[in-house]
């Protein structure tokens, strides 16, 4: 029996997740559970001068009880930049700045590791190196193929680096094996196609990870805590099969490795492995096959976002620990609230992307849609009051409730008028997408947040001007109404919008038109061509759906994608030239985009509505005119704010704040309606 094994059999029965709370005895040093949060970049490590906000940052998740954190990726030498000045620690003059870093984890009682990340062809810079000369289809710079002198330089770069990192105060390194970046460019046939003792057969390709974590080790010492993140699943073709993987993980555990992270799928892979439709702990089950390869404790990876499925996924034994990484950027305090059962109290990451990978991608800071103070947490501060005062908010849409929870934690006496219901606004529509399941999670968390902070909740209260009078402020928090068209035929009984069909107060026919292709147009086309149960909501399913080998004994873990067919005829229109898509999130409209491809959705641009009757729509599309034949027209269109509240106060003399999109309804998102108010509330 391996020696996690061993361990596992004294668990603590008495503790909410007693798999989860478990410390970890690594020989040398122990993790006090079993939580590493995950390597994520947030554009902090890039500039010395911001060191202390990630310090800051660190500091909030090591209070909240994390076990091991490791850092986002640092490159061992200039090649291995992911782009000009970004993260690097290989001079010594690097180190000082680290110290902040590595003393703030400690102070609250985490380990802390660096991750080194050598981003090879993946680079955003014309210095990038590789195995061989080969382009990523993501990047537009093609690397230079490393001489056989110039990989020996790169594996002590590693070495050194690891050395830096010893030396600024880290318990250790995770050195990054996967995900498409140098070294596994080594791993796979698919980009190394050297002939000399760094390519070939597997064996020859795995040299490269193997000897650096052989040199990492003995640069280090035996007490130094080395992780290697392995790839599991390549999700690419010339990715490896798991013979080949496995192999690669017996030897880095004989080179000195003391824990293996799972590594999933390629970036430039074109199968989603963290946005919100991938099922929670989708891959839980290749760590487990892991898991029986090796001795080292095992990491199990990606969509892990709440306590229950981390501690089923290591009560069931198919890891040793698991890795979150965005979930502790939405809540900080995750361990400790799974610690002390408090589980409904978890703002739960709804692997949106929008405000963390997204931004990454746009270089900028990264953030959290339900969490703005991630990685401002030395700039938005919620200080308690000296003068509490009456507010009201009127809205209990995401803007609302954030505004009207942070102001009531400050001390303020906040009453949260809604005119629906339920708390939630677009949200409650939100929910209803197959694939936005996690949607629920926020409001769940808001429910409980206005029972913690005391706000007073009048569900069923649409407030006119003169409800508000007696309050010391106004923040109207109302939200939007959805957009009207007005070409012929627009008021044709085939016509409804979004809110009818999300709503269920209208079943759309067979063959339906969407009107407008924004997030909210892609939106209602998943909801209609899927009918059923959502496939997010079953691994197996969603697997074979995307093409996803479930053995994991494939070459890149592929094989044939499984479409289930689609519940209806849609076309997704947009009067704009183009790609409809083209502004759906960085890391994420593709995958909306090819799900609706899959489900044969006509999606088309360039279109001019000429009329709706009895026959269906008329278009014209690049001068030639048509109608489709379509039971269902939905009014996609965007929206409107809605004002009428704040011009009536307006006539009454009451002054009010505007957030979320009763402020500025174009282009709207609850990233912004959420941030806008909570910063609003800091400020009350
Ligand atoms: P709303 O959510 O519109 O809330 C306004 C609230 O005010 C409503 O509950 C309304 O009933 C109430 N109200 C209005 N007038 C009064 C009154 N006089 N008295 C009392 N109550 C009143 N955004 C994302 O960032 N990511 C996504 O993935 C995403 N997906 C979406 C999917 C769908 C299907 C939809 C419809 C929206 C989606 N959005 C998404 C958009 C997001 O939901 C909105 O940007 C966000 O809800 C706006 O928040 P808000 O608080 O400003 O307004
Ligand atoms: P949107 O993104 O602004 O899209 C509106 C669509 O309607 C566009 O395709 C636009 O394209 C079309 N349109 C605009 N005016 C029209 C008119 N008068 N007649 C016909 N078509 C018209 O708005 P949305 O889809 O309503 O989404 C609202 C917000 O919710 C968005 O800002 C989005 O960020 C957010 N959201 C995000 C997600 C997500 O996954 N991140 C999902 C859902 C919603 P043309 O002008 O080219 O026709
Ligand atoms: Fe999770 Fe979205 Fe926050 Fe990123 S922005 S951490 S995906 S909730």
């Amino acid at each position: 029996m391996p020696s996690s094994d061993l361990r596992q059999a004294s668990t603590d029965l008495t503790s909410p997740y007693p798999h989860l709370l478990k410390p970890l005895d690594l020989g040398f040093t122990t993790l006090r559970n079993r939580v590493l949060m995950g390597s994520m970049h947030t554009g902090l490590e890039d500039r010395a001068a911001d060191f202390p906000k990630l310090a800051a940052y660190v500091a909030e998740r090591a209070e909240g009880e994390v076990g091991l954190i490791v850092t986002g990726g640092f490159a061992p030498n200039l090649v291995g930049w992911l782009k000009p000045f970004g993260g690097k620690l290989s001079w010594p003059w690097e180190v000082r700045p680290h110290r902040a870093v590595t003393a703030a984890a400690h102070a609250h009682g985490a380990k802390i590791c660096a991750q080194l990340l050598h981003a090879g062809r993946y680079a955003y810079h014309s210095l990038s190196v590789a195995p061989s000369k080969l382009k990523a289809p993501i990047n537009p710079f093609t690397p230079r193929a490393l001489s056989a002198r110039g990989v020996e330089r790169q594996i002590d770069a590693y070495a050194h680096a690891a050395r830096l990192a010893r030396e600024a105060g880290y318990d250790g390194v995770e050195v990054m094996g996967s995900e498409g970046y140098l070294i596994n460019q080594f791993t796979a046939a698919r980009t190394n196609q050297r002939s000399d003792a760094w390519g070939g057969d597997a064996a020859r390709r795995m040299r490269f990870a193997v000897e650096i974590v052989r040199r990492v080790r003995e640069a280090c010492g035996p007490d130094f805590i080395v992780i290697y993140r392995l790839s599991l699943v390549d999700l690419v073709e010339g990715g490896n099969a798991w013979p080949e993987i496995a192999a690669q993980a017996r030897a880095v555990e004989a080179a000195g490795a003391t824990l293996i992270n799972s590594g999933i799928g390629w970036h430039e892979a074109r199968i989603p492995t963290i946005v919100t439709s991938v099922p929670r702990a989708a891959f839980a089950d290749v760590t487990a096959k892991l898991k029986g390869e090796v001795r080292v404790p095992v990491i199990a990876t990606n969509r892990i976002n709440m306590p229950q499925v981390a501690e089923d996924i290591l009560a069931g034994g198919k890891a040793d620990m698991v890795s979150l990484a965005r979930p502790l950027l939405a809540d900080p305090q995750w361990v400790r609230k799974a610690r002390t059962n408090q589980a409904t109290r978890i703002n739960t990451c709804i692997a949106c992307n929008q405000a963390c990978l997204d931004h990454v991608f746009q270089n900028k800071r990264a953030s959290c849609l339900v969490n703005p103070r991630a990685c401002a947490e030395t700039e938005l501060v919620y200080r308690k009051t000296a003068a509490p005062r009456r507010i009201a908010v009127v809205g209990a849409g995401p803007a609302g409730l954030a505004c009207a929870t942070v102001a009531a934690e400050r001390g303020h006496q906040v009453t949260l008028f809604e005119g629906s219901g339920e708390i939630g606004g677009q949200f409650n529509y939100a929910k209803r997408i197959p694939g936005k399941e996690e949607f629920h999670e926020t409001l769940r968390y808001f429910r409980q947040r206005i029972d913690d902070t005391g706000v007073t909740l009048c569900l069923s209260t649409q407030v006119d001007a003169q409800a508000l009078r007696n309050f010391d402020e106004v923040v109207l928090a109302t939200g939007i109404t959805p957009r009207q068209v007005d070409f012929a035929g627009a008021d044709h009984s085939k016509v409804v919008n979004y809110v009818d069909v999300l709503s269920g107060r209208v079943v759309p026919g067979k063959r339906v038109a969407l009107i407008g292709a924004g997030g909210i147009g892609f939106d209602v086309a998943e909801f209609l061509v899927q009918e059923g149960a959502s496939p997010s909501l079953d691994p197996q399913r969603w697997m074979r759906e995307w093409g996803v080998d479930t053995s994991f004994e494939s070459p890149g873990s592929l094989t044939k994608p499984q479409p289930e067919a689609p519940a209806r005829e849609v076309w997704l229109l947009q009067r704009s030239p183009g790609r409809p898509g083209a502004k759906l999130g960085k890391t994420s409209g593709w995958v909306h985009r090819a799900t609706l491809k899959a489900k044969q959705v006509r999606m088309l641009g360039g279109v001019e509505y000429l009329g709706v009757d009895d026959e269906g729509l008329h278009v014209r599309i690049e001068a030639s005119t048509q109608t489709l034949p379509v039971d269902t027209i939905v009014i996609c269109a965007g929206q409107e704010p809605r004002r009428e509240l704040f011009d009536a106060l307006k006539k009454a003399g009451i002054n009010a704040h505007l957030i979320g999109g009763a402020d500025v309804a174009a282009e709207l998102d609850a990233k912004r309606a959420i941030d806008q108010a909570s910063r609003l509330a800091a400020t009350l």
